[in-house]
């Protein structure tokens, strides 16, 4: 570890609470970047715990941006899934703030739009939980029959201009349809083995590097991770060329739907 990357950690794991929230954020932000710029290590994962669990709700909305991008800073070293949704939360709580205004993120968000990674020519999948593709579902219009998106408790049609606000609190995670709305999924085939079916196309080309690798990096997925929770038909060699094709047909559609 770099001496300015343990300085980083030693300096954020010393403050107190306090200490912390009375950081200028983009102070927070940049100690924050000095001590996982080494990458994975024991050090920064206790920091990222401790960011978490900073009481900070009553501290100004930029402190909590600052923290929630921190977060997303630390999860990018196991998970690109789990930082774009903590990179999600700290824009919201920036509010009308850009937050690429107050802190550097272009190295983050490039980092989190990376292709499906492969380590030591084994494809290494990303270690988040289903759920975390859901922030952005590709799903069937309910009024056109076209490619709608729903994402924050918004469904929108680009076809058809149909928009819907979900002003409830119910929802369904990790199911083959939309979180608010219920809505069937754009991305879904039939096969003889099961249902083939992704959120959108970042969930798909996961879906599509999993399958396609004859080689896998699972040391990382453990738990509630994506993977680990897929069907055993579709992790099976044998049934490799069947869920391919599946797969590819989606990706069809996908490239059809144009919602990139
Ligand atoms: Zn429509």
């Amino acid at each position: 570890m770099s001496s300015a990357a343990v300085i980083a950690c030693r300096t954020l794991r010393d403050m107190t609470n306090t200490q912390l929230l009375a950081l200028d954020p983009a102070r927070l932000d940049q100690l924050v970047t000095e001590a996982v710029s080494d990458g994975k290590t024991a050090n920064t994962q206790t920091m990222g715990s401790r960011l978490r669990h900073v009481k900070a709700d009553k501290a100004p909305r930029l402190t909590q941006a600052g923290l929630a991008l921190g977060c997303a800073r630390v999860a990018v070293l196991d998970s690109q899934g789990w930082a774009r949704r903590l990179l999600g939360e700290a824009r919201l709580l920036a509010g009308d703030t850009d937050l690429g205004d107050v802190f550097d993120t272009t190295a983050l968000v490039a980092r989190i739009d990376q292709r499906p990674r492969v380590v030591d020519g084994r494809f290494a999948p990303d270690c988040c939980g289903v759920w975390t593709f859901q922030d952005e579902c590709w799903v069937v219009c309910p009024k056109c029959g076209g490619a709608a998106v729903e994402a924050d408790k918004v469904v929108h049609c680009t076809k058809c201009l149909y928009r819907a606000e979900y002003d409830g609190n119910s929802s369904t995670w990790e199911r083959a349809c939309s979180p608010w709305f219920l809505l069937p999924l754009l991305l879904t085939v039939s096969t003889s083995l099961g249902d083939v079916w992704a959120y959108n196309s970042r969930h798909l080309e996961q879906l599509r590097a999993y399958v396609a690798a004859t080689l896998r990096d699972e040391r990382n997925n453990v738990g509630r991770s994506w993977s680990s929770r897929l069907p055993a038909w579709m992790k099976a060699a044998k049934n490799r060329d069947t869920v391919l094709k599946a797969l590819d047909r989606l990706g069809r559609v996908a490239a059809e739907a144009k919602l990139v």
